[in-house]
């Protein structure tokens, strides 16, 4: 490698500037009637596949870049647009990731399509993990997944809760306990393929923030589903529960110690959920500023006085800092750079945490205007408090940071 730099590239200034341009012109015009509908934007789901935004393809790209950033920078500007309707079109992905990071090839060129559908008859997927006692604690899982060995069927039992698109989706992907002595060591992830008995949707919650995106419960009454539906296969499994249990029965792992498939796809997805939280400060802090400029008392602009100017530079100082370490993470994670620092919970809990103060600043900031729905700022203040909660709240990030860097078995 020579030198360092850090500069993007044509490709990657092309892509921030053909999504920043759908942002303006077809998600941020929509934001707030989605957001009062509290509905899935099926048309504007829809309008991204036919430009190519929604799809398989144009994420598979975005994945092979080297440097790893532009994932994030596809984030920040959809998320910039508007978080509702963003994670309405990128909602499926982390389904797709689950598929990725745990599945055959065969696995994921069967399922991760059917997850997008077509331009002419979009589709979105649902990753269900966390259960009504099981959130932070994803090793606490109930939803059980039994063997049938006469019909190499998987049959799956339980309910899931907070899936983003549970219910409403083409392909479902479920994390479920084989052996729960085991725990996190003893979960695997299913696909349940399209129109399978069994599945059907619980409560669909009304939300403070992101509501053009569809939250529900999930409910699995025993669901069959075909043996190739195991992610990464019985045979892996397998051999993955024999080492566990040889651990177990050694004492040389707690049971829910480890690496489990749930985690293995939130660690892919942390720092892109950072960036989407940056793109809601972002959103924001243009919001302000531009306020701050035009908005006058006592016979000059409010950014005149030191106190609103100096908010405005540690909003935007903030931003940068987050975006700065969502982009190492990145980095990282693309060239293969073990987290030994928690690079990626790092992140995603410093990004959540400046969106929600960002957002709230931004509020502080139109005074009046700001508590209305007339202004954007109230809408992204409620659609960042969801960036210190899902994917892992800010304390179990701090809690997987200070474990990872003092190797101490804090709790
Ligand atoms: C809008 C939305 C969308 C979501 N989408 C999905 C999805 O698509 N798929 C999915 O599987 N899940 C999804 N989730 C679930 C989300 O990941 C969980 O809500 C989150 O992990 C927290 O779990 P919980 O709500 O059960 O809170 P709890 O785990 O009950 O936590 C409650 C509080 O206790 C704190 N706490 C818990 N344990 C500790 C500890 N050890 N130390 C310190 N503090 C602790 C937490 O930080 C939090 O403040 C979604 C949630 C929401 C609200």
């Amino acid at each position: 490698m020579s030198g360092f730099s850090m500069a993007l590239s044509e490709d990657q200034l092309a892509v921030r500037d053909w999504l920043h341009g759908f942002a303006a012109d077809v998600i941020r015009p929509a934001a707030a009637e989605w957001d009062e509908r509290e509905e899935t934007p099926w048309p504007i789901i829809q309008e991204a596949a036919k430009v190519g935004i929604y799809s398989l393809d144009f994420y598979a790209q975005q994945y092979f870049d080297p440097s790893g950033l532009s994932i994030p920078i596809a984030m920040e500007e959809l998320f910039w647009g508007d978080a509702g309707i963003g994670l309405a079109i990128v909602g499926t992905t982390l389904a797709a990731v689950a598929v990725l990071a745990n599945g055959t090839e065969e696995q994921v060129g069967t399922w991760v399509p059917q997850m997008f559908g077509t331009p002419d008859d979009v589709k979105v997927a649902a990753f269900c993990s966390s259960e009504p006692d099981a959130g932070s604690d994803v090793s606490a899982l109930r939803t059980r997944a039994v063997y049938d060995q006469a019909t190499d069927e998987w049959v799956l039992n339980g309910t899931k809760t907070w899936a983003t698109n549970g219910g409403i989706a083409n392909v479902h992907v479920v994390v479920a306990t084989v052996d729960p002595e085991l725990g996190a060591r003893g979960q695997a992830s299913f696909v349940v393929p399209p129109g399978t008995k069994g599945l059907s949707q619980g409560q669909k919650f009304k939300k403070h923030g992101i509501r053009a995106s569809h939250t529900a419960e999930v409910v699995l009454d025993a669901v069959r589903v075909p043996g190739h539906c195991l992610l990464g296969g019985k045979e892996k499994l397998d051999e993955r529960l024999a080492r566990a249990r040889e651990r177990a029965a050694a004492g040389t792992a707690g049971s829910s110690g480890g690496r489990n498939a749930a985690m293995a796809t939130f660690e892919a997805s942390r720092p892109a959920v950072g960036a989407q939280a940056i793109g809601i400060a972002r959103a924001a802090y243009e919001v302000a500023l531009d306020y701050a400029k035009t908005r006058v008392q006592f016979g000059r602009p409010i950014i005149d006085n030191q106190g609103v100017a100096f908010a405005l530079a540690d909003m935007r100082t903030r931003i940068d800092a987050a975006r700065l370490l969502v982009w190492r993470a990145s980095w990282m994670a693309a060239n293969q750079q073990p987290f030994t620092a928690a690079e990626g919970s790092m992140s995603k809990l410093y990004a959540g945490e400046t969106a929600k103060w960002v957002t709230a600043q931004a509020m502080q900031l139109l005074g009046g205007n700001g508590f209305t729905r007339e202004y954007p700022v109230e809408r992204m203040h409620r659609d960042s408090a969801i960036y210190t909660v899902f994917e892992g709240t800010s304390e179990i990030q701090r809690l997987v940071i200070a474990r990872t860097v003092s190797g101490m078995p804090i709790r």
